[in-house]
Order: C-alpha cells, then structure tokens, then sequence
C-alpha cells in the first residue's frame, strides 16, 4: 500500500475532520467531501450555538491529532448537575466525588472549526465543501457526487471509502441497497423528539444561572436541559414525546398552550427564554434513534466510522466522544495492520462493535434515568452513596458514570457490564436500609464489591 493512495472521506463532521486529521498525519493523501457549506465562513447554525458535552475518550482522541489544547480552550468545564424542581428549587449532583473529573461544553461548530482547519494545514488534504454525496458503487470504490455551487454531478475513484456521514450515511444507504453481502441494520426512534431554545446572557453579557452545571429540570415525561455556551448564552434542550401525553410535540401549536406547559412544568426556565413562542414555532423538531448495523466495511474498500456507524441517542453526551475514540482506536488498528486495509477493517470492527452497541445501549438507560430518576429520593441516596465511596476511596471506586465518562481505558462493554452490577448491588443496599446497620464506609465499600461480583458471576 502506497501513501500516496487517494482516501475519500465522505462527511467532514466531527468524526471525519478528525479521521482526515490523523490520517494526513499518517502521510495519505485525503479527498474530503462535505454535504454542507464551510461552517467556518457561513452560518448555518440558523442563529443557534449548539453545544455539547466533551469528556476524556474525546480528549484523548483529540491529543492523539495534537488539538487537545485548542479544544481546551474553548470549553466550559460542568462539575455536576443542577435540578431544578416545579417549584424552581434546585439540587445539585456532582459528576463524580475525584478532584479533576468533570464535563465540558463545548461548540459543535467551533470544535469542529478548529479540526476542519487543522486538517487542511496538511497539504495532503483536500476539503470540497456544498459537496453531497449521493450513491457509492462499494465494488468499485467509485463515490457519485452532486456539487451545490456548480450544480454538476461528479464521481470520485478513491483507493479507499470512508463513510463518516452522519445517521443518514449515504455509504451505509448503498451497502444495503447494493446488496452485495449480508448486512444488518436497525434504526430504534425513541417516542420523543428534540427542540433547542436559548437562554440568552444577561445585560453584561454574563451567564444568568450556574454556568458550572448541566441544568436539568427532570419532569417524567419530558425533561429540560442546558448547556452553558462561552458569550453567556445557554443551548436549552426541550425532550418531548411527538404524539403521547397531555402535553407533546403534535399538540403544542398554539402560543397560548406554549405558554400554559412552560409556565406549569418549567416555569423558572420560562423566565428566562425570552423567545420562547417564537423558538418553539420556528425551530426544529429533531427525532432520536439508535442505529445498529455490521458488518461496518466492505472487504478492503470501505469503512463506516462515527454516527454513520452507530448513532446514539443523547443521553450519555457520548455520541461524539465515542466517534472521536472510533478515531483512537482505528489508529492503533492501523499500527498493527497498516497496508492491509481488508484486515485493518476486519480487526477494527472486531475490536470496537461490542463497545459502541454498548454505549448505545447506555445511552437509552440514560434517558430514563435523566427523566425520572434523578429526582427519585432511592436514586438520591444512591449517587450521594457512590459521590461518598469516590471520594473517600478514589482509587479503589468508580461509578458507572465515572467508568463511561473519567476513565478512557475502560472500554465501554466493561464499563456497562461492571457498572450495572455496581448499580444493582448499590441500589439493593439502599432499598433495604442496610446503611442504617452499616455505617463504616469500609465496610460499604467491601459489601459493594462482594455484591458485585456476585451479580457479575451470576450474569
Ligand atoms: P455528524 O456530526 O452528523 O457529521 C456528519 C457530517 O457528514 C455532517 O457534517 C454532514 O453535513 C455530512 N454529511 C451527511 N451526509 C452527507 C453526504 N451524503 N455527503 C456529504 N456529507 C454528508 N455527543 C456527545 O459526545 N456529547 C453530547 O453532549 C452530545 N449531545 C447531543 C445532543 C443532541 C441533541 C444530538 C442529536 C446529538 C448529540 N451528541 C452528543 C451526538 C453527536 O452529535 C454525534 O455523535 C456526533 O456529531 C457524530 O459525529 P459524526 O461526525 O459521526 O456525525
């Protein structure tokens, strides 16, 4: 394998400006082609900052390109959570009882500026942006794409296909329509949607509540969110069913009945999103789905990466985190097998598929526990149980939360596997009022992990 090859890279998101990153860093030579304009030179937030939460499989990718730092720099770190109640009381919950381990938000746009830029500093990258890519001949390795400022349609005979094209991967449409070997797929929506609002920064350009935290107003059957951005704005997340429940996305139409569910389930967020009727009408209803499918490539032609792969639901904040550590672990896949893509491919699904089902899986969890949980007094007793063992036994206890979130190491299987256990044997103790016999901490730490070995041998 020469590399000078030419590598097509289809979709320069967030998964494949970094994938076009490392691998100019590796000295192939990198087409990328982009669906949408430069987000760089033109807005196309539709006057929206989209934020999301970065932790350390992210990092570490990102430190793998050498753009951990610049990433830094534009990030808010978020410690815990911060509930607020009907009644606009508020509790906070800590991301983990360790100094040091914490959340950030971060802008989707401007992270993914930074790598586009990144990227095309390597003269072996090219970036064609307006670019949509509409079918891929797998066989052939041939790309058909149709180009938005010319309006002509072209092909692209690459060496190498990486699909890094989102949930709706162009690359994985032609796996299936093309027929060529047995692939499996399934897409899951959840019954909600999604709908980004803003809490605008105050006069003085200030954060108006905690920009230290992810604000949830938890509410059951649908929940509120909020991420703080850097000009002192917040990206609220509104979760609701589309179809279900007294109040829902089908049936919330009307100013007036806007209003009346804000003003009886959110009512301190109401104070402050000010646009509220006007972002509700006119900004866009997202859908949720996880996406499963193998196998991810096409003998040594083709590779889905990223979303294009396995799309999540938003739960965990680990959709991008888990397409940038896709990057991570292709590249020591690629140390062991460079110049054998078909065996690259092979050893590279192999090792993560597990992993992403995994997270998928968690992801999901996350939505109910986001939703209800949280405010449930067994949960409270719980986290504040597992915050007490972090912290006072920081080398010898981690949470699930902190293995999926803190501890890159740990793949995400283990991670779910350990975690669920601990979770079980954590929650049983607190249902049964052991702690009222057991106070020693010592001694909660060692019947934990008995009754999680327990449940793992048991599993
Ligand atoms: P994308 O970001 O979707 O990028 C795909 C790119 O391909 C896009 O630029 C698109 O324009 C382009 N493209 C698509 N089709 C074509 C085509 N046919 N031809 C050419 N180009 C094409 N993750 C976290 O880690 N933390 C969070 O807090 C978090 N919050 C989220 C909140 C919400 C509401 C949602 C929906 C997701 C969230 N995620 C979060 C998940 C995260 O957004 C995704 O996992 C991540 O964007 C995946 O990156 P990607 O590059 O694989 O796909």
């Amino acid at each position: 394998m020469s590399k000078k090859e030419n590598i097509v890279i289809i979709g320069a998101g967030l998964c494949g400006s970094l994938l076009a990153l490392r691998l100019a860093q590796r000295g192939y030579k990198v087409s990328m082609y982009e669906s949408r304009p430069d987000l760089r030179t033109t807005d196309i937030s539709a006057g929206r900052s989209i934020n999301l939460a970065l932790s350390d499989r992210g990092f570490k990718a990102l430190r793998l390109c050498g753009v951990e730092e610049k990433a830094r720099d534009i990030c808010i770190p978020m410690y815990g959570r911060l509930m607020h109640d009907r009644e606009g009381n508020t509790f906070a919950s800590s991301y983990s009882g360790r100094e040091g381990e914490y959340i950030n938000s971060i802008s989707r746009g401007d992270l993914n500026g930074i790598l586009l830029t990144e990227a095309e500093k390597h003269e072996n990258v090219t970036i064609h942006f307006n670019t949509e890519c509409t079918s891929v001949d797998i066989e052939n390795t041939v790309a058909y794409f149709k180009d938005y400022n010319t309006k002509e349609e072209f092909s692209v005979d690459g060496d190498v296909i990486f699909g890094t094209d989102g949930a709706g991967s162009a690359l994985r449409k032609s796996y299936y329509l093309e027929r060529k070997f047995l692939f499996s797929y399934s897409q899951n929506f959840l019954t909600h949607g999604y709908k980004e609002l803003e809490i605008p920064a105050d006069t003085l350009g200030s954060h108006q509540i905690s920009k230290e935290h992810l604000h949830i107003w938890p509410r059951g059957e649908y929940m509120l969110i909020a991420l703080p951005n850097l000009d002192g704005s917040f990206t609220v997340t509104l979760f609701l069913s589309y179809d279900e429940g007294e109040y829902n996305f089908n049936n919330l139409t009307s100013e007036e009945k806007i209003t009346e569910f804000f003003e009886k389930e959110f009512s301190d967020a109401l104070e402050l999103i000010p646009c509220i009727k006007d972002e509700f009408l006119n900004n866009p209803t997202g859908a949720l789905g996880t996406v499963k499918c193998s196998p991810w490539h096409y003998q040594n032609k083709t590779l889905l990466l990223g979303d294009a792969a396995h799309a999540i639901v938003p739960f965990y904040g680990q959709g991008m985190n888990a397409s940038f550590e896709d990057v991570t672990v292709f590249d020591t896949i690629l140390d062991e097998h460079e110049g054998d893509w078909g065996a690259t491919f092979k050893a590279y699904e192999k090792a993560r598929k597990e992993d992403t089902d995994a997270i998928a899986d968690l992801a999901i969890d996350n939505f109910y526990e986001m939703r209800d949980h949280v405010a449930n007094p067994l949960f409270k007793q719980k986290r504040k149980l597992e915050m007490d063992l972090e912290k006072t036994f920081p080398t010898e206890y981690f949470s699930k939360y902190s293995m999926v979130t803190f501890n890159e190491e740990i793949p995400y299987a283990e991670a779910m596997k350990k975690g669920r256990a601990q979770d079980k044997a954590l929650l049983n103790m607190v249902a049964h009022h052991d702690l009222d016999v057991i106070t020693d901490l010592n001694e909660v730490l060692k019947k934990v992990q008995e009754e999680t070995n327990e449940i793992l041998e048991e599993d």
